[in-house]
Parts: C-alpha cells; sequence; structure tokens
C-alpha cells in the first residue's frame, strides 16, 4: 500500500482558543500578548484587516481598542497545550503515525488510494476537529518538498512521499 503525508494546520490557532470560550468575539478583532503582556504575538483574521501585527507593541496597540472595539488577550499557554492535546487525540482516529510539527501542525501518514479518496479524509478530518475541538483546520494539504527533512527524520521515507501539493477541498 501507497501512503501519503497529510500536513494539518489550525487557523489562527491562539486566537481561535480564546474566542472559542468567548463566542461573542467570534468573528471580532483579538489581538493576543506575549507571556509579560509586552506585545502582539497572535492576531484574528479581523485584527489582521486593521493592519495589527505580530510584535506590535501593546502601548501601540492601546489606541485602536476604544475605537475599533479589540479585545486584547494575555497569552495562556496552558489553554493552548490542552486545546493542541485534544487535535491530536482527534487525528489519532484517522492515522496511527501522526507526527507533532508545532502547537497547531501536525503530520499525518494515510494510506493513498486516489485523489478523491484523499479530498473526502480531508473533509472528514476538518469536520472532526471542528466538531470535536470547535477549532477549524481548513488547511489541510499534502506536504511539500520543504518539510521532507521532518518526515524523514521521523522515518516516514521518502518513496511513501508525494512530492506536489493538491488543492483538497
Ligand atoms: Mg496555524
Amino acid at each position: 500500500m501507497n501512503f501519503v503525508i497529510l500536513h494539518v494546520d489550525v487557523n489562527n490557532f491562539y486566537a481561535a482558543c480564546h474566542t472559542l470560550f468567548e463566542p461573542k468575539l467570534h468573528e471580532k478583532s483579538v489581538v493576543i500578548l506575549s507571556a509579560n503582556d509586552g506585545n502582539a504575538i497572535a492576531c484574528s483574521p479581523h485584527a489582521k484587516w486593521l493592519g495589527i501585527k505580530r510584535g506590535t507593541p501593546s502601548f501601540d496597540l492601546l489606541q485602536w481598542v476604544e475605537p475599533f472595539g479589540i479585545t486584547l488577550f494575555s497569552a495562556s499557554f496552558p489553554l493552548y497545550a490542552d486545546m493542541s492535546r485534544r487535535i491530536v487525540e482527534t487525528l489519532a482516529h484517522f492515522s496511527p503515525e501522526i507526527e507533532y510539527y508545532s502547537i497547531d501542525e501536525l503530520f499525518l501518514k494515510v494510506p493513498w488510494e486516489s485523489a478523491e479518496a484523499l479530498g473526502r479524509l480531508a473533509r472528514q478530518i476538518r469536520q472532526r476537529v471542528l466538531r470535536w475541538t470547535g477549532l477549524c483546520s481548513s488547511r489541510i494539504k499534502l506536504r511539500t518538498q520543504a518539510s521532507h527533512f521532518t518526515c524523514m527524520r521521523e522515518g516516514f521515507g521518502r518513496n511513501e512521499v508525494v512530492d506536489w501539493t493538491i488543492s483538497l477541498f
């Protein structure tokens, strides 16, 4: 059987973890501050549309809070770690071989049948992650050349890797 590696990436992970527990902030401008509240480390899409960038100092952000209704959160790394664990547990239902790449990005080794079957699987993964964790993972793609090293290091093997990217949705 042939296998391919899927790359699953959760959307706007830090901001999404906070808005999950404060639904009224869904689709609002949310900015996550570093551990010492010194600067922005993550932004919701709406905050990005306002032009707020990672690294912006907190004192510069304060001028945006009132006129644009921005909500600031201190980073909560235990929350992110817990949500990340839930994602891993969810994805474990789709593959016994998972590589943890970052707090919101994972690689899964899955069987290859056809592009259609892989697209169906990707949609199932996205729906399950959304239903079980409340987080959206719209970026699921076949892994690309850039991450070869990671997969090879984990013993997945070059022959099992497809070196092109297709749109799964
Ligand atoms: Mg992400």
